[in-house]
């Protein structure tokens, strides 16, 4: 059950769902629009790990944090999700990761270029 993050291309708020199986379409939570754009492909879970899910469920401040956006908890997210997959952090720089810690947000622009990048090394 992977948590995507996405731009809703009506309202334009950023939206943060959790996407039950690959049938079901995501909904702006604001709008109810299905004009989404989705965001920070990186974060997105290999394979499930029901263990970090509850971690993170279970972790009020980091919740609240998703869904205001807030970097400094999309850092930490990012950081136990990739510990979860015991792989090296290839989406998100340690760079990027040190500036969210810092409350510093990385441009749309950055977060473009840097998917492309990563989707460009998929293997698949
Ligand atoms: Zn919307």
């Amino acid at each position: 059950m992977p948590i995507y993050e996405y731009r809703c291309n009506n309202c334009g708020r950023k939206v943060s769902l959790l996407i039950r199986g690959s049938s079901s379409e995501p909904v702006c939570t604001a709008c109810g629009s299905k004009e989404l754009s989705r965001l920070f492909s990186t974060f997105a879970m290999k394979r499930p790990d029901t263990a970090v899910y509850d971690d993170i469920l279970s972790d009020p401040y980091l919740m609240r944090g998703l869904k205001e956006n807030n970097p400094r908890a999309l850092a930490k997210w990012s950081r136990k999700m990739s510990d979860a997959m015991g792989e090296k952090r290839d989406g998100l720089s340690e760079e990027w990761l040190g500036r969210m810690e810092h409350g510093q947000m990385p441009s749309q622009q950055e977060i473009s270029k840097a998917q492309e990048e990563y989707l460009s090394k998929e293997p698949e």
